[in-house]
């Protein structure tokens, strides 16, 4: 159906199925959108003519598709929510357009990265070559002082002489004996040479590893993810910046073990926030989290707040064993207030700690 009969049709449909004004006997073709009260909103245009009033007119909103902009609806008067909607470009074409963005920064990227590794290459080898040339080769001094070509020049061309001949031979065979000592030093020195010169393919892998490294440690395309209920934990599936926010939600053993058994799955987390404030955390409760905080090896940064729960002394030794673990944490902090973990709980926390070597920025609530 092409665009006029379509049009064609809504106003048949209008004539055929609406009645005619009981004041004007004119067709009732617009919609009243400005007083609810004001009896039937369906109005004819000489309705609108006698007393003006807002509206939109019933073909208007028949024709309208997910794009049409029904000027004055449902807001009265404001040209610029309308001219604004109006010159919208699509959603698709909104995401495209950042995505066309985001794939021209990383094939211009891939290019920079490319031209860098092959400058590397290149001195790589550069480097290599120098080391070879820097070092007598073993065979090149085997053939140094082997004389072999000496020898099939006297040879060749001494033989007529046999005078002269003898008395080149004894020349080298004795600068070969007056040599032995002297030549088998030589040798050696130029093996153990090669050997501690030879290329590794460990320098090569630290390269792979620094690399790798850093761009791990970059995580534009990571965000955030807020958890605000068990249900949404599998929302982490993949990411590493994690916050969950579970307080006063009367968590107690099993939400306890949701939380740890999805926390181990993703040991790539490098940032974790736990909030459990009031809860219903007991021992065993604590022993579930620590566990799972156990394997959390990548965990930079991490916030714990299991205030008003009831973790006591072995709840909070459980959780500092697992908090030495975490030897890459730099930023922590972590609230046990109101768990009745006792001197003890706390002594365990900070003697914790104190292994966690790279913990720079620490904040600590245990009373
Ligand atoms: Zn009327």
């Amino acid at each position: 159906m092409n665009q006029t009969s379509k049009q064609h049709n809504y106003e048949q449909f209008l004539m055929k199925n609406y009645q005619l004004c009981p004041i004007h006997s004119q067709r009732l073709s617009l919609l009243r959108i400005d007083n609810y009260q004001s009896g039937n909103l369906l109005k004819c245009l000489d309705c609108l003519i006698e007393k003006p009033f807002k509206c939109v007119p019933l073909i208007k909103i028949l024709e309208s598709d997910f794009n049409t902009i029904l000027k004055g609806w449902p807001i009265f008067d404001d040209s610029q929510i309308y001219d604004q909607l109006k010159d919208m470009k699509q959603k698709e074409d909104f995401i495209m357009q950042d995505i066309q963005t985001v794939l021209n920064f990383y094939e211009s990227l891939k290019k920079e990265i490319i031209l860098l590794i092959q400058k590397e290459e290149k001195e790589t080898i550069k480097n290599l070559q120098t080391r070879y040339e820097n070092l007598e080769y073993p065979l090149d001094l085997y053939n140094k002082i082997s004389q072999k070509e000496k020898l099939k020049d006297i040879i060749f061309n001494s033989y007529q002489n046999q005078d002269k001949q003898n008395y080149e031979f004894q020349k080298i065979v004795k600068e070969n004996l007056q040599n032995q000592e002297n030549y088998k030093g030589q040798i050696f020195y130029s093996f153990n040479n090669l050997n501690r010169s030879t290329f590794t393919y460990e320098e090569l892998f630290s390269v792979k590893d620094k690399i790798i490294q850093l761009m791990d440690s970059i995580s534009i395309a990571q965000s955030q993810i807020k958890i605000d209920s068990l249900q949404k934990l599998n929302q982490i599936y993949g990411q590493t910046i994690i916050d969950i926010g579970l307080q006063s939600k009367n968590i107690q053993n099993d939400g306890l073990q949701q939380i740890a058994q999805t926390l181990e799955k993703h040991s790539r987390i490098t940032n974790l926030t736990l909030n459990l404030r009031e809860n219903d955390i007991q021992v065993q409760g604590a022993k579930l989290i620590a566990s799972a905080l156990h394997k959390l090896s990548n965990i930079t940064s991490m916030t714990l707040d299991f205030t008003e729960n009831n973790i006591q002394t072995e709840g909070a030794k459980e959780i500092a064993l697992s908090l030495q673990k975490l030897q890459k944490i730099t930023n922590l902090n972590l609230n046990l207030c109101g768990n009745d973990i006792q001197d003890e709980g706390a002594k365990y926390i900070s003697l914790a700690l104190q292994k966690c070597h790279k913990i720079s920025n620490l904040a600590l609530w245990l009373e």
